[in-house]
């Protein structure tokens, strides 16, 4: 199964690889062309989103996915949320990329395609440190909401706040491959709604 990946850098694309491989049962490949959300870059996700939701269809892909941090967002998606909620990062990025357009083009016989959206709260570590049985004393919703939050939770993962790309991968890659996803799912709203997409 191969997906455009559009998301913030290599070890976010490593993370989400091993994770949908080993959600979804079927081993998944990121696309050639390496789509970026640069950080802080939100109002850039939301304009590249859907010229990358076509790409994937005129490129023969399976689909894509949407990852980008929440990062301190006024709002955190919950089910109740029509698409484009304001403040929503999750609904706002996916009411931006108009996947509703290609998925009503016609596919040649080629499987359906799958559009997939992750908002982890507050970030992508914060999901890694919780799968690693990280104590974050109640605030792993809102810890990382400011630069010296996310901060934090740099060191908390890597040991360090500016990381190269081998000790983010060392540190991550072993959490993604062996992390339990139901538990993270209880401990996780973010994740547990990107868990519930995927099946
Ligand atoms: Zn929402």
């Amino acid at each position: 199964m191969k997906l455009a990946f559009c998301v913030e850098d290599d070890t976010d694309e490593d993370v989400f690889r091993v994770l949908l491989t080993r959600i979804l049962g079927t081993e998944v490949t990121p696309s050639e062309t390496a789509y970026r959300f640069p950080r802080g870059g939100w109002t850039n996700a939301l304009r590249l989103a859907p010229f990358i939701a076509k790409d994937a269809y005129n490129k023969g892909l399976d689909g894509a996915l949407f990852a980008i941090d929440n990062d301190g967002a006024a709002s955190t998606h919950s089910t109740a949320h029509k698409d484009g909620t304001e403040g929503c990062p999750l609904c706002e990025l996916r009411a931006a990329a108009r996947v509703h357009e290609p998925l009503s083009w016609p596919r040649h016989g080629l499987p359906a395609l799958r559009y997939l959206f992750a908002v982890p709260v507050q970030t992508l570590e914060t999901w890694l440190l919780l799968a690693r049985g990280y104590d974050f004393k109640g605030e792993s919703e809102t810890l990382g909401r400011d630069g010296s939050g996310r901060a934090k939770l740099k060191r908390l993962l890597y040991g360090v706040e500016h990381p190269d790309r081998d000790t983010m991968r060392n540190a991550a890659l072993p959490l993604a491959e062996s992390l339990d996803v139901k538990a993270l799912a209880k401990v996780s709203p973010s994740f547990a709604d990107f868990l519930t997409q995927l099946r």
